[in-house]
């Protein structure tokens, strides 16, 4: 597949946590001076790919797209890819709106790569009920999308079953990264291997795994440095995604000029990773998984059972990433984004996740240490 008259390289901007200055009224908001430099410095060095979605920074992400990309370069020099999160919608018209809403705040005329957002879980059903898939191939139909695909956070099961009721579908976005291939709840190996039964490409998200993977525990890190002493640590992460066959682009969320300069400096001369390297990293998730964690394997027989509708795993795996990466920002980012819809902190005490977790966690004291973190 060839995008903007040639193969996308294998770096993409991800819009999703962009720098923010103070505002006039005390608020936070996306820092759109340096967001053009940045952007400057990523299509300097010759990259095109950029990944926003309705929902990123409160709704505000698809309009510094415009302002810091649309607007300053020619429509032919980038491609675009935005999402709609069905699950963020009251209503079918409300979720159909989202796209001439991608449209306008965007200005980008056509989207290059449009995704339904975040499938999985109990969030899929959303964009079946509401007729979505055909809502979108019919505006792939009028030009207005160049490559229709979604991007999950489920196991490897539900993408197959995704994708065999979708054969339509163009591409998928995957969350790959090297401390993840092997996990029990992420899937990232099993995952990428149904997308390629399926001849699909790949849009890696997650690659540093949020930035937990620059926070490694020492004798992790001491192996890569061991390694090869002159690769920094987010080189590790963003070439092992990127030397997958058939991963189109590998996204990286950056929010300040230093990643930007940093992460094209490794991916404009890009090499694939070398046997060695690959050993190495093996060594690190013998590593990771040696340092004790919840054991909770996301099997997800807990979330069928309580009354109260907690979000166990998403609640234990905040957990696990503060223990393994001490990485306080992104265990709270996923505890925000995948918890707190049913946040530990409701937990009645009643013991019924208990009596069915096949891991025997003891899982109303792991959710009471989640709710003094993290709420
Ligand atoms: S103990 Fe808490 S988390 Fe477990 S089923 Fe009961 S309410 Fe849900
Ligand atoms: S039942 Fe146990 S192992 Fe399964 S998701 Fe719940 S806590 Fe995790």
């Amino acid at each position: 597949m060839t995008y903007t008259g040639g193969e996308i390289p294998k770096l993409g901007f991800g819009f999703m946590r962009l720098p923010e200055v103070e505002g006039s009224d005390g608020e936070k908001v996306i820092d759109l001076d340096t967001l053009c430099g940045m952007v400057d410095t990523f299509m300097d060095a010759g990259f095109t790919y950029f990944d926003t979605a309705r929902g990123y920074h409160g709704g505000r992400s698809e309009a510094a797209l415009k302002a810091a990309l649309v607007d300053r370069y020619p429509r032919e020099s980038f491609t675009v890819a935005t999402k709609l999160p069905a699950w963020m919608a009251k209503d079918a018209d409300d979720a159909r709106s989202m796209f001439e809403t991608s449209l306008e705040q965007t200005g980008a005329g056509y989207f290059d790569f449009f995704l339904l957002h975040n499938l999985g879980e109990d969030r899929t059903h959303l964009f079946d009920d509401w007729g979505l898939w055909d809502f979108l191939a019919e505006k792939k139909a009028a030009g207005l999308i160049r490559n229709l695909g979604f991007s999950i956070h489920d196991k490897a099961a539900e993408l197959e079953r995704i994708l065999a009721a979708h054969p339509e579908m163009d591409f998928v976005q995957l969350q790959i990264n090297y401390a993840d291939w092997e996990s029990e709840t992420v899937e990232s190996r099993k995952c990428y291997e149904v997308a390629r039964a399926h001849g699909l490409p790949i849009v890696v998200m997650e690659p540093i795994k949020g930035g937990s993977l620059v926070k490694l525990p020492d004798a992790a890190a001491d192996v890569l440095r061991a390694a090869n002493p002159d690769e920094p640590l987010p080189s590790w992460a963003l070439r092992f995604a990127a030397s997958l066959s058939g991963v189109l682009t590998v996204l990286s969320g950056m929010s300040m000029p230093e990643q930007v300069q940093e992460n094209v400096g490794i991916m404009r001369d890009f090499k694939p990773l070398a046997p060695a390297e690959l050993d190495a990293l093996a060594q690190v998730r013998a590593i990771l998984d040696g340092i004790p964690t919840v054991p909770c394997t996301d099997c997800r027989y807990c979330v069928k059972s309580c009354p109260e509708g907690v979000r166990i795993p998403a609640a234990l795996a905040s957990l696990n990433i503060l223990a393994l990466y001490r990485d306080e920002y992104r265990a709270q980012e996923n505890y925000d984004w995948n918890a707190s819809a049913g946040p530990a902190s409701s937990c009645i005490g009643c013991g019924t996740c208990e009596s069915v977790c096949p891991q025997h966690i003891g899982i109303v004291k792991e959710l009471a240490r989640a709710a003094e973190l993290f709420e």
